[in-house]
């Protein structure tokens, strides 16, 4: 399977994404975890990555078509991937068409989670991340329920952050809902839901 995630930040793509990979094992490629590894690790694309990703900002559109080309080079996507969190502007849709047909590997669906603006923010500022294995949690969760690990706040999930997140989504990645259901390639699948129960969708969506 060669699909994209489409939807708004908390929309549930990562969650979605980790189903699918410890079930069919598909390598998921997400930009938002690529770009906090590389802050963590304090690299160059690091450096020039926090300022955008702190502000809820895009990150420029050259840096990350860079990033995700070479991440498909790696021969373990030959059987599929995950995008999830890219592309995200309509210059990384045409860049990653274009490198996609090069490699003779074309999409076989654009997976749109749906959820509302409110129900997200309410999510977002909410939300905990696992430091040791990335599992994304809640405020509820006092440690990771998967590893042990400890629990934290992304940067980026405070409210400002994230009201301004859902308007760059607005203006700069819902116009790709269009553009992939004018490829035949849309599916889209109510999110505000239980995990597993949009997950049987997902399921359903994709004919697995
Ligand atoms: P995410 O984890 O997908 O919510 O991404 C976190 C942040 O990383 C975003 O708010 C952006 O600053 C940056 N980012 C991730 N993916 C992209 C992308 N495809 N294009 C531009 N910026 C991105």
């Amino acid at each position: 399977m060669n699909i994209v995630l489409l939807g708004a930040p908390g929309a549930g793509k990562g969650t979605q994404a980790a189903l699918l990979v410890e079930k069919y094992n598909t390598p998921h490629i997400s930009t938002g975890d690529m770009l906090r590894a590389a802050v963590k690790e304090g690299t160059e694309l690091g450096k020039k990555a926090k300022t955008y990703m702190d502000a809820g900002d895009l990150v420029p559109d050259d840096v990350i078509i860079g990033l995700v080309t070479e991440r498909l080079q790696n021969p373990d996507t030959e059987n599929g991937f995950i995008l999830d969190g890219f592309p995200r502007t309509s210059a990384q849709a045409v860049a990653l068409d274009a490198e996609l047909s090069k490699l003779e590997r074309p999409l076989d669906a654009a997976l749109l989670i749906d959820v509302d603006a409110e129900v997200i923010v309410k999510r977002l500022t909410s939300r905990r991340m696992c430091k040791e294995c990335g599992y994304i949690g809640s405020v509820a969760d006092a440690s990771c329920p998967k590893c042990g690990g400890e629990m934290y706040q992304r940067d980026d999930d405070n409210e400002a952050t994230v009201r301004n997140r859902l308007d760059v989504y607005e203006k700069s990645t819902s116009p790709l809902i269009d553009y992939y259901r004018g490829c035949e390639l849309l599916v889209s699948i109510d999110g505000d839901r239980d995990p597993q129960v949009v997950f049987a969708d997902v399921e359903k969506a994709l004919g697995l």
